[in-house]
């Protein structure tokens, strides 16, 4: 994985470069509105603070469970919806196939297939503990929601 730029310039946020930065409270994604804690992006003047995941996603991705469109990235969903990898409600910015009213949060874009019996086994390497604490996060949300 390459190494993170010190500062980005998110096209929902213009104005200001963010600012990659350690702090151990929880935020919520001005992008996503997923909870996250650690490393971020942010711009203090603003109180504007992303994943880094979701201040770096690229505009176009092409999706495991959806492979015979590309998605798109877009700001805000149209309509209220939920993601199809989680079933969260989608708040904020969203990967949309707009043919399908496919839709996915810029996270779960990150969720890889995973055959049965390999989701307890400790591959090393791939999922950071933090992708694991958001998968987590996830599910428990999906459980007790
Ligand atoms: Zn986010
Ligand atoms: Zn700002
Ligand atoms: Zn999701
Ligand atoms: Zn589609």
């Amino acid at each position: 994985m390459e190494e993170s730029p010190r500062h980005v310039t998110h096209l929902l946020h213009p104005d200001h470069p963010l600012v990659y930065q350690y702090h151990e409270a929880s935020f919520v994604c001005s992008v996503c509105r997923i909870t996250g804690d650690g490393l971020r992006y942010r711009c203090d003047r603003c109180n504007f603070e992303l994943h880094e995941h979701c201040a770096r996603c690229p505009s176009t991705i092409s999706f495991h469970m959806h492979p015979q469109h590309l998605l798109t990235l877009h700001a805000r969903p149209g309509t209220a919806r939920l993601c199809r990898v989680c079933r969260v409600h989608v708040g904020g910015m969203v990967y949309q196939c707009r043919t399908c009213g496919f839709d996915l949060h810029p996270l779960c874009s990150l969720v890889r297939p995973q055959p049965a019996g390999e989701r307890r086994a400790n591959r090393g390497g791939g999922w950071s503990g933090f992708l694991r604490s958001v998968a987590l996060m996830l599910f428990m949300h999906d459980v007790f929601d």
